[in-house]
């Protein structure tokens, strides 16, 4: 069996599409779409993250802000900056992105920020509305793999609610920003689910979860993680790793890789999303989706009609 590669560029297009729409009619009632991204330090895949925002952003018309702060900015002034994107009229959506350094708390940022301008439900509010299953905005990266793998069935002409009643998810990695959003929205779907993380691998125990997967989802950051062994003939693989892999040594060049080692489980798997071009340009049309959505609920709530 050769698997089949799910063009996650293909679906990204598709969205973009209904973005860029969905902004110009808001536009046309007089409402606009503004992003603020918010980032401490120097990380390379954040500002390389910004750049692709900047590029989408520009594509969808919705205007993106970008605030770069010293590495050395003291919490209280990370918090001020905060603040002042909660009440810029301009700004709809604030995106802050991590890492933060060690000395910023990011439960302290997060807190900070207006719940209803906080597009990625990082706010407790938010994060708890996402965990009880009503999510004010559903999470990028996790909401991206559910889309991908939605269309994915859709086009192999599964039905998708009677797919998932049936599926076993396993989900490697338990992050608070992708791991745990993934097993919230997949039990939205009501599919049997195993969350696992470093420490089945620590305890020789990862295959054993894994293989029983129908349907295996990869947010560890770790490439190669997943081998031919992990993985049940037939199974769904979705990668969300995105791994900065040295090629070579001398010149520092790298190249992206996945969790997922593709060429040794391209022949068990029924479908993989490859990195890259999978799960990663979905998960930026989805983040501008969720400021469309943030520009609406502010107006519903600046109106007396939305949730607060
Ligand atoms: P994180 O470091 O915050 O969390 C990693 C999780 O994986 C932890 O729960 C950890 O216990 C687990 N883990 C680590 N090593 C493991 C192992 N050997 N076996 C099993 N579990 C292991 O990372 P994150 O922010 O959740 O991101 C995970 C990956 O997803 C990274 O590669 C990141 O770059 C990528 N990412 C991709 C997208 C996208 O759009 N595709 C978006 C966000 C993050």
């Amino acid at each position: 069996m050769t698997g089949e590669v799910i063009d996650g560029r293909k679906i990204a297009d598709v969205l973009k599409h209904d973005v860029a729409r969905n902004v110009d009619e808001l536009r046309d009632s007089g409402i606009t779409c503004g992003l603020t991204t918010i980032q401490v330090g120097d990380d390379f895949s954040s500002q390389t993250y910004r750049s692709r925002l900047r590029k989408i952003g520009r594509e969808v018309g919705i205007e993106v802000r970008d605030i770069v702060l010293d590495a050395t900015t003291s919490p209280g002034e990370v918090i001020d900056v905060v603040r002042a994107a909660n009440v810029d009229p301009a700004t709809t959506g604030i995106l802050v992105l991590r890492p933060l350094p060690k000395h910023v708390s990011e439960a302290e940022i997060f807190q900070e920020l207006a719940p209803i301008k906080d597009i990625e439900s990082v706010h407790p509010e938010n994060a708890g509305l996402l965990a009880l299953g009503v999510p004010r905005y559903v999470p990028s990266t996790a909401a991206s793999v559910f889309h991908v793998l939605d269309e994915w069935l859709t086009q192999a002409g599964e039905q998708a609610s009677s797919f998932y009643h049936r599926a076993r998810i396993v989900v490697v990695g338990r992050s608070n920003n992708v791991g745990k959003p993934l097993v919230s929205l997949a039990y939205a779907r009501q599919a049997a689910v195993e969350s696992v993380d470093e420490w089945a691998s620590h305890t020789g125990r990862l295959s054993s979860h894994t293989r029983r997967a129908d349907v295996l989802i990869c947010a560890a950051g770790k490439p190669g993680l997943i081998q031919a062994e992990h993985v049940r003939a037939g199974a769904i693989v979705l990668d969300v790793g995105i791994n900065h892999l040295t090629v070579d040594e001398v010149s520092g060049a790298t190249r992206i890789v996945g969790d997922v080692a593709f060429d040794a489980v391209i022949n068990r798997v029924r479908a993989i999303t490859p990195v890259p071009g999978g799960v990663g340009p979905v998960t930026d049309v989805w983040l501008m989706g969720n400021v469309v959505e943030a520009s609406r609920a502010g107006v519903l709530t600046t109106s007396g009609q939305g949730r607060r």
